[in-house]
C-alpha cells in the first residue's frame, strides 16, 4: 500500500483559473523526493492542500491509508504527522533556540521534551547554541532552527517548501547534503520543493517535474534528460551536459 498518497488533485482559487490539474503522486515511506517547478506553478499550493492547510476542489491526500481532511473538516489546522517548512524561516525573535525548537511541544511532559530537545540539537550541530536568539545565527542556522521545530512533534512527513532559496550557494549545499543525511537516519518521508534543479539533485536522484500545476514527468535525472517529456524538462536539464 502507497504511504504518502495524493491521489487526482483539483485546485482553483474562487473562480480564478485552476493552479494544480489533476495531480497524483504516490511516495512510500521514508523517500525523499525533489519537486521542481517554476515560479507560480502551483509547489506552495500543492504542498499547503497536502499538509491540509488549504482546501482542494477535487482529490484526496492520503497518510498511511487515512484521508487528509480539508481544512474546513478539521477541528485543529494541520496535523502533527505532517509538517510544512517554509522559505521564510518564521522563527520567534524573541525566543532563543531552544525555546523556538520546543515551540510546538508545550504540552509536553518536561522529559520528553529535554530528550527530543537534546537529540535535535545534536543532529542539527546547534547544540553550542541553544541559549543564542535567531538574531545571532547565519541564515542557515535560522532555517536549521526551523527544521528543528518542525521535527519536535515526530512527523511522518516533512514538506519543505523552498527552504533554501535565501543562502548561498555553498551554504545551501552543505546544508541539503546535511540534512539529507539527517531525514534518512530518522526515517522521515520528504518532500522538498524547489525551483533550481541542482538544489533537487543535491537531495535526491528521485525528481518530479511540474509545470503550470500538472506533472510533467517523474523519474532519474538521466532518464528525464534522455527522454524529457516536454520542452520545459528539457530546457531543466540543458545545462548538465
Ligand atoms: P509556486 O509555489 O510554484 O510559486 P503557488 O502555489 O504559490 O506557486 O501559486 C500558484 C498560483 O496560484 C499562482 O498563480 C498564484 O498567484 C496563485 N495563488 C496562490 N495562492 C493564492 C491565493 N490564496 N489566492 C489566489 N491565488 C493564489
Ligand atoms: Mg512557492
Amino acid at each position: 500500500m502507497s504511504y504518502l498518497k495524493i491521489d487526482a488533485i483539483h485546485k482553483s482559487f474562487q473562480e480564478g483559473l485552476p493552479v494544480i490539474k489533476n495531480f497524483s503522486l504516490d511516495i512510500p515511506k521514508g523517500q525523499i523526493i525533489s519537486l521542481v517547478g517554476e515560479s507560480g506553478s502551483g509547489k506552495s499550493t500543492l504542498l499547503r492542500i497536502i499538509a491540509g492547510l488549504e482546501s482542494r476542489n477535487e482529490g484526496e491526500v492520503y497518510l498511511d491509508g487515512t484521508r487528509i481532511q480539508n481544512p474546513k473538516e478539521q477541528l485543529v489546522p494541520g496535523i502533527d504527522e505532517i509538517q510544512l517548512v517554509f522559505q521564510d524561516y518564521h522563527l520567534y525573535p524573541k525566543s532563543t533556540v531552544e525555546e523556538n525548537i520546543l515551540r510546538p511541544l508545550l504540552l509536553f511532559d518536561k522529559k520528553y521534551k529535554e530528550s527530543r530537545l537534546e537529540m535535535l540539537l545534536e543532529l542539527l550541530g546547534l547544540k553550542a547554541f541553544r541559549d543564542k536568539f535567531p538574531r545571532h545565527l547565519s541564515g542557515g542556522q535560522q532555517q536549521k532552527v526551523a527544521i528543528g521545530r518542525a521535527l519536535s512533534v515526530e512527523p511522518q512527513v516533512l514538506l519543505l517548501d523552498e527552504p533554501f532559496s535565501s543562502l548561498d550557494t555553498i551554504q545551501r549545499r552543505e546544508l541539503i547534503m546535511e540534512l539529507k543525511t539527517m531525514f534518512q537516519n530518522l526515517g522521515v518521508t520528504v518532500l522538498f520543493v524547489t525551483h533550481d534543479l541542482d538544489d533537487a539533485l543535491q537531495m535526491t536522484n528521485d525528481l518530479v517535474i511540474m509545470q503550470k500545476g500538472k506533472m510533467i514527468q517523474k523519474g532519474h535525472p538521466e532518464e528525464i534528460f534522455s527522454k524529457p517529456k516536454n520542452l520545459y524538462a528539457a530546457k531543466l536539464f540543458s545545462h548538465l551536459n
